[in-house]
């Protein structure tokens, strides 16, 4: 090539700068992220030659940018495979659009913006975004190759000619528009690098420093890395969090390529379900921060990195929905998580207590979501127990339990409002699981409906026989009325309290020190709370309930012998509403009635 060329650059419809210029206002940045793929792709590839050709290279390969405030110009350089005017042609001028007129239609509908642009394959010229001039100065790193320098001013038109230039590799020199002067800015070119080019496997240089770790943890084999890496590491990925609670390496080849680490952290409240917070990678090229689409949606809360270099550089949101291989990723990151919760339970009992309360809620949420993943976890799940230990599994429970009572699975929601039924269940030495959690409710129907021979009862749903005594108040006969003492109790607080649906239940407990309680019939409870949820008025809550009222108490004994009708109404609503409040269940009405009655009361007293 002798002469200074002018030529133009092929794209067959229409000019695309002025489009060029437009697209992506919000992301123009994203040119840096291009050009610095661009010299990095241009190093590899002369690392292979180096390899292939047996060229002999010394291992001193960078990406330098340098910005130039008086002419305006920022500079991207490289020292990789460089370009001859051929290539040049090739790749720079003869623009690969298969259908300009397609990209010109879609552009059209602006929410497809970035996968245009992953389409096309628009890196190089994405630099139009911010400037009106674009240079390359390139030098092929083959034998004899002649340097040349390509210009264009953002119209179809271009120059190329020869140049004198040394070094191998090339450069982008990138004239920035007037209203683009902020990447002349250090401040701001350095924090798009660190964004996108803060992993990146070739050093990135700016003046004296060095921008990026080239080699981040995740390109490394899990068995040469310590506990302490892993958590630095979650520091530079996610600066001030708290320590994770565990983390998943991944690498995988085979039967696509992953790698990544995958953190599980100690959740706050104000943690955000509806994002995803892991940082996805193309071959250490950082792409987004917001792919919730690459892990299940109950695997929201995990944090980390994922490369996935088989993925497009710019992949949109409808690419991920659509692609199959995202679902495959879904199933390996599922796959994974379950075994380290396997391992987890099985080889850091202790460990694996410390984060339940944490990682619970996603482990059930997990279980009903996807099938595969209940079966490999669901014998690792624990509840909170008042058995001997703090913890127990479904299956040891039921084994420990199964003599006593079938398969039923005694538990409590509150225990505050249940702290009755729990003294009279543990008096009887009757373990009960603490099921107190917002998604317990979900996941106990859930456990039914997948252990069709397992049955929830809360404590206070019914009291079964191991808490009521030797009935002997039945058979006594008392009084010429031949009235048995359970006819008795049970006319006198029907007669006594004067709330719609509730029924009178008379038993003689073991405990006698309990005067009455509330019994709800699971079933009925649930469908109440059912209706509840769906908005249906709230007090619906108790109108089916029982009063189980226990003729072996002192009290209760007493008010059967008192004459004075009065009283014995006072001492049944008192017991109604003292086992109401034990549930937390007082109408403002009864309360006002219950405090007015207990001053009475203890007028009596005195
Ligand atoms: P893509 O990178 O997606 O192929 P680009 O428009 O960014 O599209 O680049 C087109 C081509 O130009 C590249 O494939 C490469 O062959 C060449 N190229 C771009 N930048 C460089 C560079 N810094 N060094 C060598 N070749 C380059």
């Amino acid at each position: 090539m002798s002469e200074h060329e002018h030529g133009q650059i092929s794209i067959h419809t229409e000019n695309i700068f002025p489009i060029i210029k437009k697209w992506l206002y919000s992301e123009k940045e994203i040119f840096l992220r291009e050009l610095v793929s661009n010299a990095v792709d241009a190093i590899h590839k002369l690392q292979n030659a180096n390899l292939m050709e047996g060229l002999g290279l010394a291992d001193d390969y960078v990406v330098e940018l340098s910005l130039d405030k008086e002419a305006g110009i920022l500079t991207v350089k490289d020292n990789g495979i460089g370009m001859t005017a051929d290539e040049v042609r090739k790749y720079i001028t003869q623009v690969a659009f298969s259908s300009a007129e397609d990209f010109v239609e879609k552009f059209k509908n602006l929410e497809n913006k970035n996968e245009i642009i992953g389409h096309f394959g628009l890196g190089f010229y994405s630099s139009y975004m911010v400037a009106d001039t674009v240079e390359i100065r390139s030098l092929s790193y083959q034998k004899d190759a002649q340097a040349v320098q390509w210009k264009c001013d953002g119209t179809t038109d271009y120059e190329l000619w020869e140049i004198d230039k040394k070094d191998r590799g090339t450069e982008i020199l990138v004239h920035l528009s007037e209203d683009e002067k902020e990447f002349l800015e250090e401040s701001r070119v350095k924090d798009v690098l660190k964004k996108y080019c803060n992993f990146l496997p070739v050093t990135i240089r700016m003046g004296e420093e060095t921008i990026n770790d080239s080699s981040p943890l995740w390109t490394k084999p899990a068995s040469e890395i310590s506990d302490e890496e892993y958590k630095e590491f979650y520091q530079k990925l996610h600066p001030f969090s708290p320590e994770p609670l565990f983390w998943i390496h991944l690498n995988i080849d085979f039967p696509f390529n992953l790698k990544g680490i995958l953190y599980f952290p100690h959740l706050t409240s104000e943690f955000d379900v509806a994002k995803s917070h892991i940082k996805l990678f193309c071959n250490q090229v950082f792409v987004s921060d917001n792919t919730p689409e690459l892990i299940p949606e109950f695997l929201r809360p995990l944090q980390g990195c994922l490369d996935a270099p088989d993925l497009p550089l710019n992949v949109s949101r409808s690419y991920l929905q659509n692609e199959p291989q995202v679902r495959k990723i879904n199933e390996v990151i599922t796959g994974r998580v379950a075994s380290k919760l396997n391992d987890l339970a099985k080889k850091d009992k202790e460990g694996f207590r410390k984060i339940w309360d944490d990682i619970h809620t996603f482990v059930k949420f997990g279980m009903m979501q996807d099938d595969r993943f209940y079966d490999k976890v669901k014998d690792q799940v624990i509840y909170k127990t008042t058995g001997e230990e703090e913890y127990t599994t479904l299956p040891d429970y039921l084994v420990r339990c199964k003599l006593d009572h079938e398969n039923k699975v005694y538990y409590a929601n509150d225990e505050a409002a249940q702290a009755t039924y729990l003294k009279l269940f543990k008096g009887q030495g009757i373990e009960v699981l603490v099921l107190d959690a917002m998604i317990d409710n979900h996941f106990i129907s859930f456990l039914e409906h997948k252990n069709q021979d397992v049955k929830f009862e809360r404590v206070d749903a019914d009291v079964t026989e191991n808490l009521i005594g030797d009935d002997q108040t039945k058979k006594i006969v008392t009084g010429e009325d031949q009235k048995t003492t359970e006819d008795r109790l049970q006319e006198l607080f029907k007669g006594a309290i004067a709330v719609e649906g509730l029924e009178i239940r008379v038993e003689s407990l073991k405990d006698e020190s309990v005067p009455g309680m509330i019994l709800l019939s699971e079933q009925t409870r649930r469908m109440q709370e059912m209706t509840r949820m769906m908005g249906q008025g709230a007090d619906t809550l108790f109108k089916d309930h029982t009063l189980l009222v226990n003729s072996a108490n002192p009290v209760v004994k007493k008010a059967l012998q008192l004459v004075d009708e009065e009283k014995q109404g006072m001492v049944a609503n008192q017991v109604y509403d003292l086992a109401m409040l034990a549930q937390q269940s007082l109408t403002p009405e009864r309360m006002d009635a219950f405090l007015e009655r207990s001053g009475k009361m203890m007028e009596l007293i005195g």
